[in-house]
C-alpha cells in the first residue's frame, strides 16, 4: 500500500508537484537491498545490480553502498556505477554489440569482467587491449544455453534462436581462438536466460545446463574461477503489496542445491528487476473521463513516453486511484500519446474517478524511467523520493 500520509504529502505539493513523476519509496529500497545481500552473503553468493533496470543515481547510492558491484550494458552506465560508488573491480560488462568506445571505458577503468557474446567481439577485445598493452584482461564467455525462459518473448534470451550468447557447437572454435588471444584471460562463465522469471524450475534447469558446460571447460584444462548466472528473477505485478520484497532466500536455495561448483570457483549474480521494481510508482493525474457508448476512459497525463512496458510486452501494472474511495467502475486507463498503444490497462475496476485525481501505477521501479523517451515531445518524467519529499520542486 501507499501510505494515506504519503499522499496528504503529495497533495499539499499539488500546487508544486507536476505529474506524471516516478515516487520511489526509499526504505523498501533499502529493505530489498539487504534482504538480497544478506542471503546472498550466508552462501559467499557475489551481486552486481544491473543498472540497465534503473539507473537513477539516488537508488545507485543507496545499492552500491550495501555493497553490490554492477553489470553495465553501455560505457555510460560504466561511468554511472562508477560515479555513484560501484567499485571497478566489481563492474561485469555484458552486451551483444558492444562499441570500440565502450569497449576502451571498460579495458581504462580496469573492470572485472567482459563477458564476451561472439568470436569476432573476442578478436576486437583483444585487439584494442594490446594497443593499450601492459596488462591481460579477464574476459567471460557468455554462453546461451537453450533454455526457456518461460516468459515474454521480447525478454527471453536464452533459447538458441535469440541473438545473445555463444552457443555450445562454437566452443570448440573458441577456444581454439583463445589460444592466440594474447592479452586476454578467460576466467568465467557467464548465463542470462531473461527476465521476470517466476517458475523456479527455469532456474534448476539452468543449473543442471551450467554444471555440464562448467564441466566441458573443466575437462579441456580451464579453470575458471567465476560463474556469473545473471539475473531474471520476476516480481508480483499483480498483487504487489502481497510481495514487496522478492524471495531472495528461496531462489538463491534453488543455486544451492542444484549447482555445482567446482572448489574455489565463486557465484556470481545480476539481479535488476528485482531490486528495484517494487519500490517505484509512476504518479499521474487524470486529465479526462471519457464516457463513450461501450467504454469509460480515464485519460491520464503519463503515457507510454513514461512508462513503456504496457505498449511494449502487454505488461501489467497494479492501478491504484489514491484519491477516491467511490464505488468502483469499470474503465479503460489510457495515456494522452498519438498511439493505439498508448494504454495501461483494459476493462480494470477503480473507485470512480474524477479529473484532477491521483493514479498510481505500482511497481513500476524497474524498466520504467530509464525507458522514458521524448516522443511528442513530452516532458521526461520527474522523480521523488520517499526521504526527501520537502524537496520536491
Ligand atoms: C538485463 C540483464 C540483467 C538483469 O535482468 P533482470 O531480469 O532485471 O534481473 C542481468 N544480466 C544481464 C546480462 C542483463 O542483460
Amino acid at each position: 500500500m501507499i501510505d494515506k500520509a504519503i499522499i496528504d504529502q503529495w497533495s499539499s505539493y499539488k500546487s508544486k508537484t507536476k505529474t506524471p513523476f516516478y515516487y520511489y519509496d526509499v526504505d523498501l529500497l533499502k529493505q530489498t537491498v539487504a534482504t538480497a545481500k544478506n542471503e546472498a552473503d550466508k552462501r559467499g553468493y557475489i551481486l552486481h545490480y544491473a543498472l540497465k533496470a534503473n539507473a537513477n543515481p539516488n537508488l545507485l547510492k543507496i545499492i552500491f553502498g550495501a555493497g553490490f558491484g554492477a553489470d553495465c550494458v553501455s560505457g555510460n552506465e560504466i561511468f554511472r556505477s562508477l560515479q555513484n560508488g560501484a567499485k571497478q573491480e566489481t563492474i561485469a560488462f555484458a552486451g551483444v554489440g558492444k562499441s570500440d568506445l565502450d569497449i576502451q571505458i571498460g579495458l581504462y577503468n580496469n573492470i572485472f569482467v567482459f563477458n564476451c557474446e561472439s568470436i569476432p567481439e573476442i578478436e576486437n577485445i583483444n585487439y584494442l587491449a594490446r594497443l593499450k598493452g601492459l596488462k591481460i584482461y579477464n574476459i567471460g564467455l557468455r554462453i546461451n544455453p537453450d533454455v526457456d525462459a518461460k516468459t515474454h518473448e521480447y525478454i527471453s534470451t536464452g533459447k538458441k534462436e535469440n541473438k545473445f550468447g555463444i552457443s555450445a557447437w562454437d566452443f570448440d572454435k573458441v577456444i581454439e581462438k583463445l589460444e592466440t588471444m594474447k592479452y586476454l584471460r578467460l576466467t568465467s562463465l557467464h548465463f542470462h536466460i531473461g527476465s521476470q522469471i517466476t517458475d523456479m524450475n527455469v532456474f534448476v534447469e539452468l543449473c543442471q545446463r551450467v554444471n555440464s558446460f562448467n564441466q566441458w571447460f573443466k575437462d579441456r584444462g580451464f579453470e575458471l574461477e567465476h560463474i556469473n548466472v545473471g539475473g531474471g528473477l520476476g516480481v508480483d505485478y499483480q498483487t504487489p503489496d502481497k510481495n514487496l520484497i522478492p524471495d531472495f532466500a528461496t531462489y538463491f536455495s534453488v543455486f544451492e542445491q542444484n549447482l555445482k561448483l567446482f572448489p574455489g570457483q565463486k557465484l556470481h549474480f545480476e539481479p535488476g528487476r528485482s531490486i528495484v521494481a517494487q519500490c517505484g510508482s509512476l504518479i499521474t493525474r487524470v486529465l479526462y473521463i471519457k464516457e463513450g457508448k461501450t467504454k469509460n476512459f480515464v485519460i491520464v497525463d503519463a503515457g507510454m513516453t513514461d512508462l513503456i512496458r504496457p505498449a511494449l510486452y502487454h505488461a501489467h501494472h497494479h492501478i491504484e486511484n489514491l484519491s477516491s474511495d467511490a464505488p468502483e467502475k469499470v474503465y479503460d486507463v489510457v495515456g494522452p500519446i498519438c498511439e493505439s498503444s498508448d494504454c495501461f490497462a483494459k476493462d480494470v475496476l477503480l473507485p470512480e474517478t474524477k479529473r484532477g485525481n491521483f493514479i498510481a501505477l505500482r511497481s513500476a521501479g524497474a524498466y520504467g524511467e530509464v525507458m522514458a523517451s521524448q516522443y511528442n515531445l513530452r516532458e521526461l518524467p520527474h522523480a521523488v523520493f520517499s526521504d526527501k519529499l520537502g524537496s520536491v520542486k
